[in-house]
């Protein structure tokens, strides 16, 4: 039986540069001691506080269909949240609740591209978003950056692609996989390019609790953006429920309506108990977000101090994020080279920058998710394999 083109052409063929990660899984099913720096994972589990109001709202019968845009505390809280933090004042009209970020990302594709048409998105990127693109039936169009430019894209470059026609852009601050935090000028660029364009604007801010130097600016924010921009949010980063599968889609109101109808037609809305523990962690504030994102902080400056001492290995500015990404251009080796030999030599997994598009060949991306001391260690012997490989 023939399956749909769609369906069968969301990975787009060829590599994923996904080989490193699978192999570490496998060395780990084998029994191998593995330090995985590899998935954006917290090595912290979902609060007890927050899973005590999940049992909570579900022992008290909130286990039925939730309302399928969200439950209206959940729509309110998102709401508020947002008029809050980012100054643009927002309902809970405004707001769609999804099951999580990956869900949202899928939905504003669905809504701002039609089959056939052009999706913009900055390269190096989050490894699901060509296949996101992909998945509606859009054309994915990468624009790539530059190390130099600490991965953050040139409004001139967007330019480029945009002038051949485009429906949407995707661009994502916070960065995964650069850890770069994009400031006012790149993202006025960018919002300029929007308007000339006539661009849809998907907003990634999926860490934007995850920031270490500088600020977050949301780009809706930015004068005439919100009726322009779709902001996809999730409490995976920022609360450490990843599992739980959820966030949602900041936009016009007229855009909700219509992702109200598409909720209707594949996800029918998000489990209420789950709402219900999402609306009592976020009435928890800027504290609890602090506490979870602390630890990134911490071992991003764990690995400057290390990198701070020798030549080898480079390190892309990293202001937000759990992640960061270095340049292993010294050593002679492609990213996914060196990530296959650091994992053979010294058990520990890296991604090959080629996981995330063309840009950041000859990068690694390490995920700051093991605690502070095998963290340590794992960098230290990954700048002294370096060293051995450039000798
Ligand atoms: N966007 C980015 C940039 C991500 O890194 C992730 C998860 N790693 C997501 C979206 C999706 O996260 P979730 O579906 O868990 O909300």
């Amino acid at each position: 039986m023939k399956l749909s083109q769609r369906i069968t052409n969301i990975t787009g063929g060829g590599s994923d540069g996904w080989d490193v990660f699978y192999k570490a899984r496998r060395m780990i099913a084998k029994g191998v001691d593995v330090t995985e720096l590899t998935i954006g994972e917290h090595d912290i589990r979902t609060d007890p506080v927050i899973l005590a109001a999940m049992d909570q709202s579900a022992r008290g019968g909130h286990t039925g269909y939730a309302m399928v845009p969200g439950t209206q505390e959940m729509r309110e809280a998102v709401a508020a949240r947002l008029t809050e933090r980012t100054g643009v004042p927002t309902s809970y009209e405004n707001i769609l609740i999804t099951p999580g970020g990956q869900s949202a990302l899928f939905a504003a594709h669905v809504a701002t591209c039609s089959p056939g048409d052009r999706a913009l998105y900055i390269d190096p990127y989050y490894a699901t978003y060509p296949g996101t693109i992909r998945g509606v039936g859009a054309e994915p169009v990468p624009i790539r950056t530059h190390a130099a430019n600490a991965f953050k894209p040139k409004a001139e470059e967007i330019a480029v692609e945009a002038t051949k026609g485009a429906a949407s852009l995707l661009v994502n601050t916070p960065n995964n996989p650069t850890g770069t935090v994009y400031g006012r000028d790149t993202l006025n660029g960018i919002a300029q390019v929007c308007k000339e364009h006539d661009l849809w604007l998907i907003s990634d801010e999926v860490y934007d609790t995850q920031v270490w130097e500088g600020e977050h600016i949301s780009p809706r924010s930015l004068p005439d953006m919100a009726e322009r921009t779709l902001v996809v949010g999730s409490m995976s980063k920022s609360h450490a429920m990843t599992g739980s599968r959820i966030g949602w889609i900041a936009a016009p109101k007229e855009v909700i309506t219509h992702l109200i109808n598409l909720a209707t037609h594949t996800t029918y809305g998000v489990p209420g108990f789950i709402q219900d523990a999402a609306v009592f962690a976020l009435a928890q504030g800027e504290e609890l977000e602090a506490e979870i994102a602390a630890p990134f902080e911490r071992r991003r400056d764990i690995a400057k101090d290390i990198l701070a001492n020798q030549n080898t290995v480079g390190l892309v500015p990293a202001q937000g994020a759990m992640y960061i990404m270095l340049d292993v251009r010294a050593t002679g080796l492609s990213g996914e080279a060196f990530a296959n030999s650091l994992l053979d030599t010294h058990n520990i997994a890296t991604m090959p920058g080629e996981s995330f598009g063309h840009s950041a060949h000859g990068h690694i991306r390490v995920a700051m998710t093991v605690d502070d001391k095998r963290f340590k260690s794992a960098l230290q012997t990954l700048v002294d394999h370096a060293e051995h490989l450039a000798a």
